[in-house]
């Protein structure tokens, strides 16, 4: 019988190069000009940037390029990415050379999206899904400004599609980076709060997949590195410092490159409900299913509380108390679609343990 959870992914496929320091993002305009050098390719370079630094003397350095700014008060969407393509390519027939996203996880899914829609005729949500991307997508660097999704390293781009309800990536081989950089000082100007609900998509990737049936033990190795990071950073007394910044950087990315062999569990589809449902955005999301956690990762509940407390950090309780029973129907089917994680964390009986009454219990504790 072939296993649930098997995708048929036996190969993993990283990110083809990287680099990593202080100032690193000023090499962007050599790593382009190489690209397109290097064929005779169109000139046209898209940037996609996150909305925060429209006014940031740092975006300068992509003065050369069409930038596309990218707003962050709702995650990606199937029909927004659909409607940024129409633009873009309304804009200019020209197929861009190099896309770059520069910003935190939905910048940087918004261009890995596109990217693979320029090769491959959408609708987006005919990608959603693993392995539908046929065509390998235009030449793609990503530089994140806030870490923890680890979405510079993935070989998703998560899209939520709304008249589904299905919050799911275009999972692919070509979805991910093809050059990514990494300046911690990018980190510095990241809202507290913020930084640790992002920060902590990383350290709940990895305690999730540890925990998990599915397992790696190259998968486990980075993921217990992750972890290790995290601590280090959430336990310190300065989340902001230079060597903090580093260390959530890399978490980050080590995080991401495990999950790309494994699955998430419990937290993530619970999550992914209350963004459908609440749009509540996914990485303060995790950090409020982990208020109702204790059950299932008791020993991560406790240490989950103690680094928020430890970083001042504060995390929305009540969220979803007292709702209407059609919401608290629609909390469920968002969470018990996705069926891979709770498999990987429940077994073949996850259904009969997330009952539609159980996972009421489980939102009211949020
Ligand atoms: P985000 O893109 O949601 O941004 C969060 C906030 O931080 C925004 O207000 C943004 O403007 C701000 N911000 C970003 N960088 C900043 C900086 N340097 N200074 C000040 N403000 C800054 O950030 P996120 O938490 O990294 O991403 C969440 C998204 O990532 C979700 O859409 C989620 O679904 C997705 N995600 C993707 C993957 C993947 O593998 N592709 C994995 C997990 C999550
Ligand atoms: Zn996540």
């Amino acid at each position: 019988m072939k296993n649930i959870l098997d995708t048929g992914i036996k190969v993993i496929k990283n990110v083809d190069s990287y680099e990593f320091g202080l100032d690193s993002i000023f090499n962007i305009n050599k790593i382009v000009e190489k690209k397109i050098a290097s064929l005779d390719l169109s000139k046209r370079v898209v940037v996609f940037v996150d909305e925060y630094f429209k006014n940031s003397e740092i975006i300068s350095v992509f003065d050369k390029y069409e930038i596309v700014f990218v707003s962050t008060k709702i995650e990606p969407t199937t029909d927004g990415v659909d409607l940024i393509m129409q633009e873009l390519k309304s804009f200019s027939r020209d197929k861009p050379s190099v896309i770059i996203g520069f910003g935190g996880g939905i910048t940087m899914d918004t261009a890995k999206a596109c990217a693979n829609l320029f090769n491959n005729n959408g609708p987006s949500e005919k990608f959603q899904g693993w392995d539908l991307i046929e065509n390998p997508g235009v030449y793609k660097i990503g530089i994140p400004t806030i870490s923890g999704t680890g979405a510079e390293a993935t070989r998703t781009c998560v899209l939520t599609n709304k008249s589904s309800g299905l919050k799911l990536g275009m999972n692919s081989d070509h979805t991910v980076f093809d050059y990514v950089i990494m300046d911690p000082n990018l980190l510095k100007t990241v809202p507290k709060s913020q930084f640790f609900f992002t920060g902590m998509d990383a350290y709940i990737h990895c305690l999730e997949l540890l925990e998990g049936s599915y397992r790696n033990p190259v998968g486990d190795a980075f993921s217990k590195q992750t972890i290790s990071l995290c601590r280090e950073v959430f336990n310190s007394s300065d989340m902001f410092s230079h060597a903090s910044r580093e260390k959530i950087m890399v978490a980050s990315f080590l995080g991401g490159s495990s999950i790309a062999m494994s699955y998430v569990g419990i937290v993530h589809p619970f999550s992914a409900g209350l963004g459908v449902v609440l749009g509540i955005h996914h990485c303060e999301a995790n950090c409020i299913v982990m208020n109702a956690m204790e059950e299932f990762y008791p020993k991560y509940f406790k240490e989950f509380h103690e680094l928020a407390k430890k970083q001042g950090v504060n995390i929305r309780k009540g969220i979803a108390s007292s709702l209407s029973e059609s919401d608290y129907d629609a909390l469920y089917n968002s969470t018990i679609i996705h069926e891979k994680p709770l498999f990987n964390a429940l077994g073949t009986d996850f259904r009969k343990i997330l009952t539609r009454d159980k996972v009421k219990q489980i939102f009211k504790k949020m």
